[in-house]
């Protein structure tokens, strides 16, 4: 089996505030062997903050950054997605430390993309960045928890190179990419929508519930392929059953039970 491969890990600020943070945080990535760097919707990219701060050390890892408009568009081609969060409990998902999930990131790297996730410096990612990410990590601190954002890319970085140099990782499998993931969870709430199980009004509730269940089992691609097909079955079969009914000359039929409990 080849070494984890860093080269299969980018780092993804959304929405940097300050150029200088984005240099500081090419720096960090170039200490510690990462090369991958996404900006989405950088506020100010001035180049010569963002390289001043940078060094000439990393200054290719800045003027190689690929920058996106939108975060789920940059996410798109990832297998793995770890969103960071300084706001410990604050969403439903686990959030784990930076250690464990830096083992698996370097055990995923082998065969999958992985991208780490960067909030804002003023406000830190959404809930709707959250929904995109497998997992979230959170650096432990002492009662003040927001650390800049070059800092929590270093700690990041740095827990990753020390992972890849230990014991050989174990084997994981490669996962459907984040754009496979999206079609799938578009497909599941129209259905699930469409069959009464989850409210029209609020169907993220539900589909978050699913995300992390999902997100716990590390879908493959085959695996996304048969979900879509048993969301077209039932899609056609509810279809087929309200044809059916209007035929008979019943109404539509009445919304299914719901049967969440
Ligand atoms: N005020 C924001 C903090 C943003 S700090 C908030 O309360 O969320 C900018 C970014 O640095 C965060 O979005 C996160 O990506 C990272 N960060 C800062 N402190 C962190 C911590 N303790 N653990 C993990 N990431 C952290």
């Amino acid at each position: 089996m080849p070494a984890a491969a860093p080269d299969n890990v980018a780092v993804v600020l959304c929405r940097p505030r300050y150029p200088e943070n984005i240099g500081a945080a090419a720096r960090a990535m170039r200490n510690m062997g990462l090369r991958d760097l996404i900006l989405v919707a950088p506020r100010n990219p001035d180049s010569e903050k963002i390289l001043k701060m940078a060094t000439h050390a990393a200054a290719d890892v800045a003027r190689r950054a690929v920058v996106f408009d939108d975060l789920a568009a940059a996410l798109a081609p990832f297998r793995y997605v770890v969103g960071t969060t300084a706001r410990f409990g604050t969403h439903r998902q686990t959030v784990r430390r930076p250690r464990e999930v830096a083992r698996q990131v370097a055990a995923l790297s082998v065969a999958n993309r992985v991208a780490l996730v960067f909030g804002p410096e003023d406000s830190g990612l959404t809930n709707e960045d959250v929904r995109l990410c497998h997992s979230l990590v959170t650096i432990p601190t002492a009662d003040f928890s927001s650390l800049n954002l070059a800092q929590a890319v270093m700690v990041l970085c740095y827990e990753l190179f020390l992972a890849v140099q230990e014991e050989k990782p174990p084997h994981m499998p490669r996962l459907a990419t984040r754009h496979e993931l999206d079609g799938m969870y578009a497909q599941l709430k129209d259905v699930l929508v469409r069959i009464s199980y989850i409210n029209p009004e609020n169907p993220e509730y539900w589909l978050d519930r699913l995300r992390q269940f999902f997100s716990r089992v590390g879908l493959r691609a085959s695996d996304v392929s048969i979900i879509r097909g048993i969301c077209r079955q039932i899609d056609w079969y509810a279809g087929k059953r309200y044809r059916d009914g209007l035929a008979a000359g019943g109404g539509p039929p009445q919304d299914a039970t719901r049967n969440r409990s």
